[in-house]
């Protein structure tokens, strides 16, 4: 065989027959390619899937750990070290800092995309191929060419096949094509080799789904070879989401911001000694650099968001783009699906209307077939229908309720259990029509095939139309019935006549209409999904035209309307208390559906999306809570933009209305998350700021266009993530406070203590470069790990959205002002051992080596050292809460909580000191030495500390603005009161 792109690409396998395929792809359509043939082919076309979704690239993940400004700058200031001459030990101790820093990093990275990889395949499809003779089920990603793949009806074609072997075969292709009619497959030979790919009937493509038939095909093409690959690398290559996070970008400033003021600061440090540079001054500058510099961030963020993902993943939501979790925590808007999200999807058809007598009920719930059929006949008699008293327009019903239906129903042998195959709302009407004894199979199967109805054609069922029609044979008298079955309004249009007992009655429209819309509301405004059901019987002219002439347009016309049947899809437990948690936390979620509005309405009040009936509110009375996506779509930019409020709830929705809802949002400088689960939902589930896209239900396209996927597509998922997104935005902030304020105290004392210069007018650092490594790596990067893994503060979900952007105002007040403080407190224990207790001798060339000159120096370093790690350490727990007390007794009872942060700054506290008493360790590496009464000095800091960092968080929960979310109370009140 050719190398892979070339034989995928360019041969034109419609042109070539079966056995030439066959032949040139070196398979067998009797027995397929061996297990070990595909095995070798895999490796070498690599999997079937599109590029950017395989392996994680050990390569690139290097590379950005590397390639960022905060490694920059410490490789400058190695290099620094290095060329200063005779700093070796200093220069060789950053390298080790940034080789174990990256290395860290680079495992935490790989190991976070190795997790999405397999979520990822988690939620990948399978496919049937034959393979040495047998037909196995495999993952479609494993697929390669020359296959020989098997599909049927409802299937996603898993890649590229040339037909061999068909039967009423018919693709949607409107992924590819933009056709939304499906195709009609051939296997006959083409002999244009240019022939438009829609033209190319007999090749089936990747990722387009079989409506009709089943059919065989040799694989000719996988991965991005595939039509489909083509355009997803188109899509890929003008994507249009924002490149960077609010949070990256706001790194990447801090980083160039920090690479500036190093390199001011340095050039001072220069100034301040004349320019006179000796090997002590570089060091000094050196020092600084490192003050500067957060060297443990980056580790520390994607440690964090690491542990987020993995923790979202147990909850069922899938993170398939990492920055996606930081915008989930600025989310203002959800705009959810019903069906199955806010639903669950576990449809009942509970009652059905006929035109001659009205309203029945049907009991039993799920998808159990037992219940019965009940008539009101007046307040105190009831009547119950059994399949033997069943009259004439009853039968039809449950006629069409079976045939027009592509569900099915079965009881597990084992477990007794009854389960579906198949769409919710036809497993619905399945199940009701055996609760008469008259399932599909009771009309399919029969001892006497001249007994049965035998399936001629099917029109399925499209979202955009919203309505399906199958034409069956009636085996024993030779007619051909049509059944419809859809939304009311798209089958009215159909009928010509009303069955009335026996007899079939001509209508107008008209008519038709005004007998069926109170009914319609009735339905619908008990959450009832209304499908109208109507059937025809073929005349004898269109019988003899044949198959051929059956189109759509000619087909769904003339029908006699027989009866309504109403669908209940109860709401999930969970998803109103999810809906009130979202208002708690200032999001708004709005509901987007198919289904009819009334239908849309009532379910909206049910999970509280809309207020209880009756409740009116001053402030909305003129804003439209519930649109159809007609009325929505016919309002121009300006008019929805002039909208006091967005409706809450949009009926009758196609893709298109979702993008201008986003859109809308968007103007309107609202985050939103948008679910979907449909081939075309992409566009929307791809400009949402979050995409959403549903793990059962979804397309595979959906899902690849997404930035979340739900595994059990619940809408209470959602929420879940959201919290999670904030608790790890919350925690990006306190680990950030946490580092920032550390180095600024750092940088603080090395700036002020410039002015300390020993008699060769050389300045003496009061903290050494090792010292300053171990301060900002080894003692306060673990702690600020603990933090990022911070429980979500019962608080999270009460606060506003966040906008986005780690450095708000109070963020950068905080920073200041703790830095300030802990680096004066230290900067003083130093003054304090030195000039004030000591005698002030300053000694020579103490920043170099021990000399007994130096010993007041060294012990103030050491004091100040104590000083500066106890005080960052205990910073860590102010860090836990922006502005709530930390050094409470309730607080301090719950300190154990987070034990990660708890054993890592015991731990961090315990280090000092062997660093500061073991000899040779504390003079030559650290240059400070043991100390006795300046530990009063650590404890005299740690209380002023404590005490100043209280009364300023007093002073910002008096003072500042709170960032609580702003509930509207008569709102919540009016829907927990209903
Ligand atoms: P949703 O947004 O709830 O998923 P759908 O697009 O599935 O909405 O359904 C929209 C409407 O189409 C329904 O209200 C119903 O009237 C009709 N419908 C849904 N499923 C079928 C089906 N299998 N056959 C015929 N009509 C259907
Ligand atoms: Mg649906």
């Amino acid at each position: 065989m050719k190398p892979p792109g070339q034989t995928q690409e360019s041969i034109p396998y419609h042109t070539y027959t079966e056995e030439n395929v066959a032949s040139t792809l070196e398979t067998d359509i009797q027995v397929g390619l061996t297990t070990n043939e595909a095995k070798q082919r895999l490796e070498k076309y690599g999997p079937n899937e599109m590029s950017g979704q395989g392996g994680p690239s050990a390569f690139r993940v290097l590379f950005r750990q590397i390639a960022n400004a905060l490694t920059l700058v410490l490789i400058i200031a190695m290099a620094i070290a290095f060329s200063a001459g005779g700093n070796y030990g200093e220069g060789a101790v950053i390298g080790l800092v940034i080789i174990t820093n990256s290395t860290i990093g680079f495992f935490q990275e790989y190991k976070a995309e190795k997790t999405l990889e397999s979520l990822r395949k988690m939620a990948s499809p399978n496919c049937r191929v034959l393979r040495s003779g047998e037909f196995t089920t495999i993952p479609t990603r494993e697929l390669v060419p020359g296959d020989v793949l098997s599909f049927e009806n409802g299937d996603v074609i898993g890649a590229d096949c040339r037909l061999f072997d068909i039967s009423n075969l018919e693709c949607d292709e409107a992924l590819l094509t933009g056709e939304t009619v499906p195709v009609t497959k051939s296997i006959d030979l083409i002999l244009d080799p240019n022939e438009p790919i829609g033209d190319r009937l007999n090749l089936v493509y990747s990722s387009t789904s079989v409506t009709r038939g089943r059919g065989r095909g040799i694989v000719i093409g996988t991965g991005m070879t595939t039509e489909i690959g083509k355009i997803a690398q188109e899509l890929a290559n003008n994507d249009n989401k924002p490149g960077k996070t609010p949070l990256q970008k706001s790194l990447d400033k801090m980083a160039y911001l920090l690479f500036l003021l190093a390199i001011i600061f340095i050039l001072i440090v220069f100034a301040v000694n004349r320019f006179k540079i000796n090997q002590s001054i570089a060091v000094y500058a050196i020092s600084i650099g490192i003050a500067v510099i957060p060297g443990g961030l980056i580790a520390v963020v994607t440690f964090t968001m690491a542990i987020g993902v993995r923790k979202m993943a147990k909850e069922r939501a899938l993170v398939r783009q990492l920055p996606s979790l930081e915008a989930l925590g600025s989310i203002s808007n959800i705009c959810s699906d019903k069906t199955g999200t806010l639903t669950q999807a576990k449809m009942v058809l509970t009652r059905f209307w006929l035109p001659e007598s009205g309203y029945y009920h049907v009991t039993g719930t799920g998808i159990n077939p037992t219940g019965c059929i009940i008539r009101l006949v007046d307040s105190a008699r009831e009547m119950i229908i059994t399949p033997e008293n069943m009259p004439s327009p009853i039968q039809r019903l449950v006629e069409t309720a079976a045939l027009c239906n592509m569900a099915m129903i079965k009881q597990d042998d084992n477990s007794k259990e009854w389960i579906n195959i198949g769409d919710p709302t036809e497993t619905a009407l399945q199940v009701f029509a055996h609760k008469l004894n008259s399932g599909k199979p009771t009309y399919t199967t029969d001892a006497d095939p001249s007994n049965t109805y035998t399936l001629a054609m099917e029109f399925p069922f499209e979202s955009a139309i919203k309505r399906m029609s199958v034409i069956y044979k009636e085996e024993r008298t030779g007619k051909y019935i049509v059944y419809l079955k859809g939304a009311f309004e798209r089958i009215i249009g159909c009928c010509t006549k009303v069955k009335y007992g026996d007899s079939e009655q001509p209508t107008e429209q008209q008519q038709l209409e005004s007998l069926l819309e109170p009914q319609i509301v009735f339905m619908a405004s008990q959450g009832l999904r209304v499908l109208g059901l109507a059937y025809r019987i073929l005349d004898e002219e269109m019988v003899k035209s044949g198959p051929s002439a059956w189109t759509r347009e000619n087909i769904e016309q003339g029908f006699t309307f027989v009866g309504l049947g109403g669908i209940y899809d109860p709401p999930r437990l969970e998803s109103r208390s999810a809906v009130l948690k979202c208002y708690q936390a200032g999001i708004q979620v709005h509901m987007l559906t198919g289904d009819h509005p009334a239908t849309a309405e009532a379910i909206a009040r049910e999970v509280a999306i809309l207020p209880p009936e009756g409740a009116t509110n001053e402030k909305r009375s003129n804003s439209r809570l519930v649109m159809t996506a007609g009325e929505f779509d016919s309002l121009t930019e300006e008019e929805i933009d002039a909208l006091p409020e967005l409706p809450r709830v949009i009926a009758r929705c196609s893709p298109n209305t979702k993008v201008k809802m986003i859109r809308a949002f968007h103007r309107r400088q609202k985050i939103v998350a948008m679910t979907g689960d449909g081939v075309n939902d992409s566009p929307s589930l791809k400009i949402a700021d979050v995409g959403i896209a549903m793990g059962k239900a979804g397309s595979d396209v959906a899902k690849q266009a997404s930035d979340i996927i739900l595994t059990d597509d619940n809408f209470a998922t959602i929420v879940g993530a959201i919290a999670e997104g904030r608790r790890v935005f919350a925690n990006f902030i306190k680990f950030v406070q946490n580092l920032l304020s550390g180095n600024l105290a750092c940088v603080l004392v090395l700036m002020i203590a410039l002015a300390i210069k020993d008699d060769q007018g050389s300045s003496v650092y009061p903290l050494s470069p090792v010292q300053i490594l171990f301060y900002t790596l080894a003692t306060s990067t673990p702690p600020s790990m603990a933090l990022g893994m911070e429980p979500a503060t019962p608080e999270i979900m009460r606060q506003k959205p966040h906008s986005g952007g780690l450095f708000t105002f109070e963020v950068i007040l905080d920073n200041i002002l703790y830095g300030c403080v802990m680096g004066l407190l230290s900067l003083l224990n130093f003054v304090l051992v030195v000039f004030v207790v000591g005698s002030g001798e300053i000694g020579r060339n103490c920043n170099q080596t021990y000399s007994d000159s130096c010993a007041e120096i060294y012990r103030g370093r050491a004091a100040a050292y104590a000083a500066i790690t106890v005080l960052i350490l205990i910073h860590c727990f102010n860090c836990r809460s922006l502005r709530s007390p930390q050094w409470t007794w309730a607080q301090l009872k719950d300190i154990y909580s987070n034990r990660f942060l708890f054993w890592s700054v015991i731990s961090g506290f315990l280090l000092l000191f062997p660093c500061i008493y073991i000899p040779g360790l504390n003079t030559t590496v650290f240059r400070h030495k043991g100390i006795s009464w300046e530990w009063g000095l650590v404890a005299a800091d740690a209380l002023i500390f404590i005490t100043l960092s209280e009364l300023y968080k007093w002073t910002k929960r008096r003072f500042m603005a709170s960032t609580e979310a702003r509930v509207d109370e008569a709102f919540l009140n009016q829907v927990e009161h209903s």
